[in-house]
This record gives structure tokens, C-alpha cells and sequence, in this order.
């Protein structure tokens, strides 16, 4: 349910208002905009009396929101919700460009990748310590000591870092990096998602192969409903009947999202492809879309990565590509005005 407050309510009748919804057990989000301020009720508010709520005086209109997302629901917070990492920002009307290899190979690999994608223009750097792989005997990531090369290169460059975590076991090792990322596969790994929840550094979610927009925000549902607001979705291709690309993009998830979450939205079109030479187009097109930003998996060796070398961009190649994503999309706000 959402409660749309009249502009500067009596601030007693507001304080008890929320009072006696607490008493019920309702757990309240305020979202201050400019023209309206609006309380998410969370919890059971079946019993709750609609038109007797409808009617305080400090009350605009009241509304029960269908959708089983609610921390997550633009309903309950109409604004864009912008992430601080580092001393970038990710939403808002900026262009987040996290980039850098599949796994982190080694230390020199790493800085070197990580100098390179901050030269032409990215803003985080990405790169797997832990790596979930199709088979037990493909590479499986350097683990721990792969954070540290990644905070070495975070030393160097200044770039936020963003890596993923597998298990619940590791989330100790993860208390220095900047944005956590859960993996496509570990979408609805519940307890994965309420640890998350319950500490309070940004969480990228990829979208799950096969998962509906609704499943994907309830991932996202787990982690706010911890406490954690700092949810940012990427969308990396989803399993169809193609077979031709490692995934199928799905831009439509953009506007899709856009509509339904205030959270913001991040596409990759390295993992939703396969194919390096794929990558540009459908980067340009993301950023068309609206997208806040996008990953990007760049190798200064492809031909010889130990994981996803054919989806991966030589630095040369992702130069001038960084440089057209910020462009178009310096070209889009003006024509937005
Ligand atoms: C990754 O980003 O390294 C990765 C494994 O991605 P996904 O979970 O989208 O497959
Ligand atoms: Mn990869």
C-alpha cells in the first residue's frame, strides 16, 4: 500500500500517523520527492482501513500496490535511485562504464586491463576472483588472492571494483570491494540474496537465464528487504531458442524496468552475446535505450584468456567504443532537452 501525503503535512498528525501504523506491524519507507512525499507500507496491511487512512487530513490519496515487489516498486519511490561508489555514481543520469577481464588472471593482467579501460573512459573496473563455470574442470578463478589483485589495480587506477560472489563463504573476504555482483545463476540463491541484504554495499543482480522481470525484482525485493537499498539490476541476455549468440539480449527490459523500479539498470553485451564483434552494436543500442551504464569484458589477450576470450574486447577495440557510448549518450540528453 502507498500513502501520498498532501504537500507539508502537519508534522504531529504525520508522526502519528506512523505511529499507529508501527503498532500494526508496518514497516514504512519514506520517499521524499519534490512535489510529494510518499509512505510504502510493507507487511501485512490487508486489515488496514484504506478509507479511513484515505481520509486524515494530511492525506492526498492512498493506493494498494498489486505487485509482490515492494522496496523495489517505483509506486513506492517515484525518483531514479542513484548508487555513490568510490566517487562515481551509477543512475541519475550518468553513464557507468564497468569494465575489465572475465577473471582475473593475474596481478599484472589486471592492472594493466584496469589502466587501460580507465584511459579510454570506464569508471568501474570488473574481473572475477570466483568463477561460476558450466564444468569442474574449466578454470574456476584465482579466489581469493584475485580480490587482492583487483584492490592492487583499484590502488593503481582509483576504479571502483565490482566482482562476484559465489557463496555465503566468501562474503568475508568481500568487506573491501566496492559493489558486489551476483551472478546470473545465483539470481534466486535466497540466502546468498538475504546475506547481501544484511550488509550494506551495492549489489549488482544479473538477470537469471530463464527469469521474468518479476522474479528478477524480487531478487532485488531480498536484498532491500534486508535493509540493503543499494540494488543495481543488469540484464545480460536471457536463454531462447537462438542459438546462434550465447544469449539473447532483451533491451526491452530498459523501458520495461524503467517503468516498473526506481532501481537502476545495467546491460552487458558481452555475456548476452558471445561474440566480441557483437558487442559494439548492442552497447550502442543499450545506451539508446536508456541504459545507466553497461559491463563490458575486455582482455588484453583474448586469443589466450582462460575464460570467454571470443566475447572479449582487445583495449585498442574498446577505446574507441568507450568513447562512442559517452558520446551518444552526452547526444541523447540533449535531445531529451
Ligand atoms: C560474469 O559477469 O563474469 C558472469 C559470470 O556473468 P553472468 O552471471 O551474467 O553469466
Ligand atoms: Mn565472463
Amino acid at each position: 500500500m502507498i500513502v501520498i501525503l498532501k504537500h507539508n503535512p502537519n508534522r504531529d498528525q504525520l508522526e502519528s500517523l506512523i505511529s499507529w501504523l508501527q503498532e500494526k506491524g508496518i514497516i514504512i519507507h519514506t520517499s521524499v520527492g519534490e512535489a510529494h512525499t510518499i509512505l510504502g507500507l510493507v507487511g501485512d496491511t490487508s486489515k488496514l482501513d484504506i478509507d479511513l487512512i484515505a481520509a486524515l487530513d494530511i492525506v492526498d490519496d492512498v493506493k494498494r500496490v498489486q505487485e509482490p515487489y515492494k522496496n523495489a516498486n517505483r509506486k513506492f519511490h517515484p525518483e531514479d535511485t542513484v548508487i555513490q561508489v568510490g566517487n562515481t555514481q551509477i543512475g541519475g543520469g550518468t553513464l557507468t562504464i564497468m569494465a575489465g577481464p572475465c577473471s582475473v588472471e593475474s596481478e599484472d593482467q589486471v592492472v594493466a586491463i584496469a589502466k587501460a579501460v580507465k584511459a579510454s573512459g570506464a569508471t568501474m573496473l570488473r574481473g572475477g576472483a570466483f568463477k561460476p563455470r558450466t564444468s569442474p574442470y574449466s578454470f574456476q578463478g584465482l579466489g581469493p588472492v584475485g580480490l587482492e589483485y583487483l584492490k592492487a589495480a583499484r590502488a593503481e587506477t582509483g576504479l571502483p571494483i565490482v566482482t562476484e560472489l559465489m557463496d555465503l563463504s566468501q562474503l568475508p573476504l568481500f568487506k573491501d570491494v566496492d559493489v558486489i555482483q551476483i551472478g546470473a545463476r545465483n539470481m534466486q540463491n535466497f540466502d546468498l540474496l538475504k546475506a547481501v541484504g544484511h550488509q550494506d554495499k551495492p549489489v549488482m543482480i544479473k538477470r537469471g537465464m530463464s527469469a521474468t522481470y518479476e522474479e528478477w525484482l524480487m531478487s532485488a525485493e531480498y536484498v532491500m528487504a534486508g535493509g540493503n537499498e543499494n540494488v543495481i539490476l543488469c540484464e545480460r541476455g536471457i536463454r531462447t531458442f537462438e542459438s546462434y549468440t550465447r544469449n539473447t539480449l532483451d533491451l526491452a527490459a530498459i523501458p520495461v524496468l524503467r517503468k516498473l523500479t526506481h532501481l537502476p539498470i545495467i546491460i552487458d553485451p558481452s555475456h548476452a552475446t558471445g561474440k566480441s564483434w557483437l558487442v559494439e552494436p548492442l552497447a550502442m543500442g543499450a545506451v539508446a535505450t536508456g541504459a545507466d551504464g553497461l559491463q563490458i569484458e575486455v582482455h588484453n589477450d583474448p586469443a589466450h584468456a582462460l575464460c570467454d576470450g571470443p566475447q572479449s574486447l582487445k583495449p585498442e577495440v574498446f577505446d574507441p567504443l568507450a568513447k562512442k557510448l559517452l558520446k551518444l549518450h552526452e547526444m541523447l540528453k540533449t535531445l531529451e532537452g
